[in-house]
Formats: structure tokens, C-alpha cells, sequence
């Protein structure tokens, strides 16, 4: 079984929220991946993603859908209430059982006072949490945050406890990758020999602090795990989870080895991965095993000799069993609406005719300035041009002198709700003057936490993407904006993340 947690872990490092159709739109793609499981939020984190986790309930319904919970039963009722529309749902519940976890949570003498009886509070919890979970769903897993550093002898007794309550998947998660292969093969075999008996499923949910979530995974795979817990490109906390793709194509190359197989669409690992990156705002290093710009290009003479002599030489894989492109399509201003519409489809992009319209009225502007457009761009097009929220703000007019011996200024008149503000700025560059342009016409108090600009693509005349992260009073406000013109990229940007405030407010 794979579990893909992309939309649950790895959302939750990035530092972005995405927003449910955004969500729904890479939970989608999951499903054409064909993963058994889709973890699809953290329902009682916030009400947007207790809404994202019911809207893919409700639309995704080949695999099985998931929300994670703590042990208590107010995160558990609204997981249950926002997994009512699935056609078959899971309750991921649990908590920390190390020492470490368990002093730091119930360090309160009201949880007892020694480590025995807070441990047995945690115990208790946990009988208590699965029990809860199973008015809503016969499907329970229980993960013990932090196992590879738990107490044993204490893990295997809230093992067998939750089993006795009616857990069905035991998630053993390394949750600070700590582990290292051998050892955490031989405490999944120990858990194995256990279980066994039981109708448990074990599952495996490695973190890569030393890079080594991969193989531990696998591992984990070879002494009696059935099913692995992983993210796109590895995308997660801190260093990231076990990279999906990498233990998928490991298990199908070698399963001479391991022995087991996945229902895994392995052509639909590149596409995904990259839907993922670019929702995220992450990018995908060209050395990255199985989805990376190089992981099938041969540079060095002899390898290219062999490789055109014999494909088998030097490749152990082939590009097209991960969907990796062969050519790279070029789009021009002469593209019609249907080609790009189909190229988009191709992509994993689906849209209603409406933002269909949109989008393509937006690439005509891009492939007038650029006139070849490649799939980043399109990719990143799409990404400016439908939003999950509603535009409170929008940029209606920019304009910026900067140069050498030049005091940079910006002019910015934005449609503020149904009135319409202009007003003009100094700063150290053009991007300064234009943000401080925005945020006095938006009489904002946000800060930026972050601004990132990359190419999209190669080359001068390429479009800039920029992503902007805010902070207000607590709440974070993400946005992204790209442009042939950087700095037109940077103010859509902000004002996509002023939006995204305000749709909270
Ligand atoms: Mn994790």
C-alpha cells in the first residue's frame, strides 16, 4: 500500500497553505498516480484545511482518503465530520510515545507524576483516542510519534493495546530520522513477528535527517512493512520524508529483491512530482533520482558509445516509465485555445472553460514578449492566473524608474474592493519602492518573512517567478506571481499573499 502524505507533511514544511482547490487539484493527480491512500490534511489545524480534507472527500474517491489527528477527541470529531463525504475514509490518530515526547506533552503532574504513569496516561489516551475514531470509520491507524527512540518494551505494549481497540494499520514512524537501516529493519521484524496474527497492516513513515529515509523505508519493506508513507520529491520536515517516487521505482527495478509490487501509475511519477513542486513553491534539483532534469541524460563519451549501442548499459530505468517528457513541446502565440488547453491536460492540468479563457488570454500576452513558451511557463502561468481566493486587491497600473544615479520610484494604482487608490513611493530598488507603494495603499501591517525570484526558464527574456510569504498578526499569507518583467512579477506576488489575508479576515 502507498500512502501519500504530499499533502499533509510535506504542506506542512513548506511554510505555504495551500488552499483546498489547490489541494484538490494535486489530490487528483494522486489518484491518477493510483496511490492507495491520499493523507489529505490536518483537519483541526485550521477550517480551510478541515474544508480542503472534505472537498477532496467529497470529489476524490478511488483511493482511500485520510486526515491526521493528535489523540484527543475534539481533533477527532472534526476529522470524522470532515471525512463524511469519502467513499472510504481513515483516522490517522496518535501520539508521541518516547520518553522525550511523552515528558514533554504530559509534563503536567495532573498526567502523573513518574514516567510509568504518565506513561500509562498516554496509554490510556491512546485506547481512548482509536476507540473514539472507530464511530466514524472501521479504518484506524495509529502512529507512535517518535518510535525509533521509544522505550520498546512501552511501544509494543501500546501496539498490542490499540490493536485490542481496533486499530487496523500501525504506522511506525521515525519521525526525527534517526534511525539507520539495519536496526530499524530489525525492530519492523521484531513488531512483525508481534503482529503477524493479527489483521494488522504495519506501515513505515521515515524522515530524512540523514539521508536516509529511503532506505529505511525499504527496510522497512523487507522485514514485514506493507505499507510506506511517503511525499512527492520528498518534500516534508526539515530534510523531508522518503522521497514517493524513489522507494516506488526502487521496489518495481528491484523486485527481484523485495519481492512485492505497487499499483503505483510509475509514468505518472514525473508529472506529479512536478505538480507538487510548483504548488509548493519548491524546486526540483536536476541531480534528483528518478524525476530530475538529468536523472536520464548521459554526459560522459564512453556512457553515450554504450548507451546508443545498448540502452540497457548504462540505464537501469527508462525515461518513459516515469513519464519523464522525451521532447519538450514549444508552444507559440499561434497555439490555438485547444492547443493549449490539451497541452495543459497533458501536463495534469484540468480546467473549466471559464479560467480556460483566462489562462489563455494571459499566455497570448506571454508568448507575444517571449514567443516560445515552454511547459514552465505555461505551468506557471496557470499557477498566476487561478487563485483560490477572492481578489480583494488587484494591480490595475505600475510603473518604476530605477538606474544608476537614479532615486528608484514606483507608482502603483491598485482596485481596492470597489475603489480604486494610487500613490508613489521611494526604496532602495524598484521592487522596495513598489512594495512599499502597495502595502501604504493597502494600509497593510504585514511583514515579509520571505521573497524568493527565480527564472522560469532559461534565457533573458524568460518569465520571473516570484514568491512572496507574509506575516500578520500571526497569520501567514503566501503568494506567487510570475511576469516577464520581474518586477511586475514581485507586485502581483504581493498582492496575490495581501489577498490571501484577506480572504481570512
Ligand atoms: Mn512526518
Amino acid at each position: 500500500m502507498v500512502f501519500d502524505t504530499t499533502l499533509r507533511d510535506g504542506e506542512q514544511a513548506a511554510g505555504i497553505r495551500l488552499g483546498p482547490r489547490e489541494k484538490l487539484g494535486i489530490a487528483r493527480q494522486l489518484e491518477r498516480l493510483k496511490v492507495d491512500i491520499i493523507e489529505a490534511g490536518f483537519p483541526i489545524s485550521s477550517p480551510e484545511d478541515a474544508e480542503a480534507v472534505r472537498l477532496i472527500a467529497e470529489e476524490v474517491r478511488t483511493p482511500i482518503i485520510c486526515g491526521l489527528t493528535r489523540a484527543r477527541i475534539e481533533d477527532i470529531d472534526v476529522c470524522g465530520k470532515a471525512l463524511e463525504p469519502a467513499a472510504r475514509s481513515r483516522i490517522h490518530t496518535g501520539l508521541g510515545t518516547s520518553d522525550i515526547h511523552i515528558m514533554g506533552i504530559f509534563g503536567d503532574d495532573k498526567y502523573g507524576t513518574t514516567l510509568a504513569e504518565k506513561r500509562k496516561t498516554a496509554l490510556q489516551m491512546s485506547i481512548k483516542a482509536v476507540t473514539h475514531a472507530k464511530g466514524y470509520t472501521d479504518d484506524i491507524e495509529y502512529y507512535a510519534m517518535d518510535a525509533a527512540r521509544s522505550d520498546k518494551a512501552f511501544l509494543f505494549e501500546v501496539f498490542a493495546a490499540v490493536i485490542e481497540a481496533g486499530a487496523t494499520v500501525i504506522n511506525i514512524p521515525d519521525t526525527t530520522g534517526y534511525a539507520v537501516p539495519e536496526q530499524w529493519g530489525a525492530l519492523i521484524a521484531e513488531i512483525y513477528e508481534l503482529t503477524k496474527d493479527q489483521d494488522v497492516t504495519l506501515s513505515v513513515h521515515c524522515h530524512d535527517d540523514l539521508g536516509m529515509a529511503v532506505a529505511n523505508t525499504l527496510a522497512g519493506v523487507k522485514n514485514g512493512a506493507r505499507q510506506i508513507e511517503s511525499t512527492m520529491v520528498g518534500f516534508g520536515e526539515r530534510a523531508g520524508n522518503s522521497a514517493l517516487e524513489e522507494v516506488v521505482m526502487a521496489l518495481r527495478t528491484r523486485k527481484d529483491y523485495y519481492g512485492v509490487y505497487t499499483e503505483i501509475k510509475t509514468d505518472e511519477l514525473y508529472k506529479t512530482s512536478r505538480m507538487a513542486a510548483d504548488a509548493l513553491g519548491m524546486s526540483i534539483p536536476p541531480n534528483k533520482a528518478i524525476i530530475g532534469a538529468n536523472a536520464f541524460s548521459h554526459s560522459s563519451g564512453i556512457h553515450v558509445d554504450g548507451f546508443l549501442k545498448e540502452r540497457q548499459t548504462f540505464e537501469i530505468m527508462d525515461a518513459k516509465d516515469v513519464g519523464a517528457p522525451e521532447s519538450s513541446v514549444v508552444l507559440t502565440a499561434r497555439t490555438g485555445r485547444h492547443g493549449v488547453s490539451h497541452r495543459l491536460r497533458e501536463l495534469g492540468y484540468d480546467y473549466e472553460e471559464s479560467e480556460l479563457e483566462r489562462i489563455y488570454e494571459r499566455f497570448l500576452k506571454v508568448a507575444d514578449k517571449k514567443r516560445e513558451v515552454y511547459d514552465e511557463d505555461l505551468v506557471a502561468i496557470v499557477h498566476d492566473e487561478v487563485h483560490t481566493v477572492p481578489s480583494h486587491y488587484v494591480l490595475e497600473y505600475l510603473h518604476t524608474a530605477s538606474g544608476t544615479g537614479t532615486i528608484p520610484t514606483a507608482t502603483v494604482r491598485l482596485k481596492i474592493g470597489e475603489e480604486t487608490a494610487q500613490g508613489s513611493e521611494c526604496g532602495d530598488g524598484p521592487v522596495d519602492a513598489t512594495y512599499r507603494a502597495i502595502f501604504a495603499l493597502a494600509c497593510s501591517e504585514a511583514t515579509l518573512k520571505k521573497y524568493v525570484i527565480r527564472g522560469v526558464t532559461g534565457g533573458t527574456e524568460a518569465m520571473g517567478e516570484v514568491l512572496v510569504h507574509l506575516e500578520e498578526n500571526g497569520r501567514a499569507g503566501t503568494g506567487r506571481g510570475v511576469s516577464t518583467d520581474i518586477i511586475e512579477a514581485s507586485a502581483r506576488a504581493l498582492v496575490d499573499a495581501l489577498n490571501r489575508l484577506a480572504s481570512e479576515k
